[in-house]
This record gives structure tokens, C-alpha cells and sequence, in this order.
């Protein structure tokens, strides 16, 4: 079974970011199906790897969007998006370093910051980018 699932609640209603945001999900739930299948360190490496890049990816395009278009809340959102990247590095880095303890950690808190970081402050700069004419 997936661990989560993409839900008209994350919604930031600028289609691009849904796009982005459910293959985000999607890495996650990849990544639960190879930790939960017992795959090898390599497979499970691989998928950490580009759920990490893909992020990086994303939180670029949402912070040249929001900077391209005057968004308020630009600084602060990219910090958000640099100590979200940098504790995913540490579980990463701690992940190659052979702690398989972390798994199930991992996972929750993998779930748990792309749902609140969508929810809480995604959502945000939805209703302005709209008003820019960006949907
Ligand atoms: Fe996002
Ligand atoms: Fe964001």
C-alpha cells in the first residue's frame, strides 16, 4: 500500500506545482515500496537519490517562479526549502552510512514534510500566482 497519496487538500491550484508535487508523492511511495520489499542498499540508494534530486529540482522552479513574480514570501520560503533540503542530505548521508535503523523514520518524516510543507506553505502562493495570472 502507498504511504500517501496525492489529495485535492494539497492542491496549490497552479497546475505546474500539482504536476510536481504528486511525483514528489510518488518518489516517497517508491520509496516506502523498496524499503517495505526489502530491496537491496543499491535499489533503495537509487530511489533516495532521485527523490533528493528531484526535490532539489522542484524547490527551484517553485523559488524562480515566486522570485520572477515579486512573491512576498520568497526569503522565507526558500529557507524553508534549504533546511528541508538539508535534513534530507543528513538522512542521505546517515542512509549510505549503513544506519537501516532510519528506515521507518526516514519514511514519517519524508511524508510528514511534504504534506505540512505543501499544506502550510505551498498553498500560500497559490491564490497570488493566480492573480498574476498563473494557474
Ligand atoms: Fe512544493
Ligand atoms: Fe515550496
Amino acid at each position: 500500500m502507498a504511504l500517501m497519496a496525492w489529495n485535492s487538500n494539497l492542491s496549490v491550484n497552479v497546475q505546474q506545482f500539482d504536476t510536481e508535487h504528486k511525483k514528489l508523492i510518488d518518489l516517497v511511495n517508491q520509496l516506502h515500496d523498496a524499503m517495505k520489499g526489502g530491496r537491496g542498499k543499491d535499489a533503495i540508494g537509487g530511489v533516495l537519490k532521485s527523490l533528493v534530486d528531484y526535490t532539489q529540482r522542484h524547490f527551484a522552479a517553485e523559488e524562480a517562479l515566486m522570485k520572477m513574480q515579486g512573491y512576498p514570501d520568497f526569503e522565507a520560503h526558500k529557507k524553508e526549502h534549504n533546511t528541508l533540503v538539508l535534513q534530507v542530505l543528513d538522512f542521505k548521508k546517515a542512509f549510505e552510512a549503513g544506519k537501516a535503523v532510519l528506515s521507518q523514520e526516514l519514511l514519517n518524516f519524508l511524508r510528514d514534510w511534504v504534506a505540512s510543507h505543501i499544506q502550510s506553505v505551498d498553498r500560500k502562493y497559490g491564490p497570488y500566482f493566480n492573480t498574476k495570472g498563473i494557474h
